[in-house]
């Protein structure tokens, strides 16, 4: 019998995400693309696994390595993919352009490399600009430079401006993105050519709140699979659908009297009789080892909480309250049931730190 725990990753839940993050960044007149973002490893859900799910109704897939890109490639994906770093040397062109990957180019010298490589194929390109996240894109300073490479290169396509809030899921986003979006303008004033390209700035955060940062491609990433990115609304209320519900179940039951510790460090004293049920789950599967002990968790269909320090392979919940509960009951630690949401806030994260890190060890099961 192998462990009793799972991962069950619900392929029409990602879809209907998929088509929720379209349709709000269609709202009005809006013909927005989407790209579904499906860096590390479709944030925990399985590269294929996610790109199998969407393949019909994705307008493309977003991701970093070129390694996944041509997997995705090698497994039949057909749409735009798009890689968000771009590329890292100038090797890897030749993949890039063997596997009509389209390309964000976020320093100069990339155009430089693009140019010298003198490529059988034009490739199109995503202009990443740097708005004021800090992070990765071309400065207002290096545009000439930009213009004059882009003019000189017979490498690139098609360009596509692009740009990313460092704001839009906090309490701060409606200013934070209205001063982004006027430096991104600012930054194209006088370049009349860029302002005939498309153009692409929104996540999920931005793509449901602000509206008016939809325009030609979005880039959902945590909302397809089923996690909110505002601390202040859960995922539910957004319309969204848990795509990853990680489940296990109870292998022991300790009765104990009051005064009595749970776990490493002790650091659960008991103050009434408990009845404490152990559940197959540890950080070793990647649940967090800094949950604290309340952190919420479902047993049998109902609520409870975690008692004291999450264990490698183990960690220990309170069924007091749940008699019916003991050996074999059903447990989910997030997912159907439980947000994600919900579990990463008492443990001081996202969801996103959650999803990513589910373990290998922890069997997938599709639905
Ligand atoms: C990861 C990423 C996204 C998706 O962000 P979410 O907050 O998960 O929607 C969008 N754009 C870029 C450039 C990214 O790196």
């Amino acid at each position: 019998m192998p462990r009793p725990i799972a991962a069950r990753i619900d392929g029409g839940a990602l879809r209907h995400n998929y088509l929720l993050a379209r349709n709000q960044a269609r709202r009005g007149e809006g013909r927005a693309r989407a790209w579904a973002v499906v860096k590390a490893n479709a944030y925990g859900h399985g590269l294929l696994r996610a790109a199998r799910a969407l393949a019909d109704v994705a307008d493309g897939f977003a991701l970093l390595d070129l390694e996944e890109a041509v997997r995705l490639r090698d497994a039949g994906i057909r749409q735009p993919i798009l890689l968000l770093e771009g590329f890292f040397e100038a090797a890897d062109l030749a993949v890039c352009a063997a596997h009509d990957l389209t390309l964000v180019v976020h320093r100069l010298e990339q155009l430089q490399m693009l140019r010298r490589a003198s490529l059988p194929v034009r490739l199109p390109i995503f202009l990443k600009l740097n708005s004021g996240m800090n992070r990765l894109g071309l400065t207002a300073a290096e545009l000439p430079a930009v213009r004059r490479e882009l003019a000189a290169s017979p490498a690139v396509s098609a360009v596509t401006l692009m740009t990313h809030f460092a704001e839009a899921d906090g309490d701060g986003g409606e200013a934070c993105i209205t001063w982004q979006l006027e430096r991104f303008a600012g930054m194209l004033a006088d370049w009349p050519e860029a302002a005939t390209w498309p153009v692409s700035l929104a996540n999920s955060a931005a793509i449901l709140r602000y509206p008016q940062t939809a325009r030609d491609w979005v880039r959902p990433g945590i909302m397809l699979y089923g996690g909110s990115p505002f601390a202040d609304q859960d995922a539910a209320s957004l319309g969204l659908k848990p795509v990853m519900t990680l489940h296990s179940r109870i292998l022991a039951v300790q009765e104990i009297a009051v005064g009595e510790r749970v776990g490493y460090g002790g650091t659960f004293v008991a103050r009434r009789p408990t009845r404490v049920g152990v559940v197959a789950c540890g950080y070793a599967d990647g649940y967090p080892r800094h949950a604290p002990g309340g952190t919420p968790i479902v047993v049998a269909g109902q609520a409870t909480t975690t008692l004291g320090r999450v264990s490698m392979d183990m960690l220990a919940c309170d069924l007091t309250d749940l008699p019916a509960a003991g050996v074999n009951s059903p447990v989910v630690l997030w997912g159907e049931g439980l947000a994600a949401d919900a579990v990463a806030a008492a443990a001081g994260t996202i969801s996103y730190e959650l999803f990513c890190a589910l373990a290998r060890r922890v069997p997938v099961v599709e639905v």
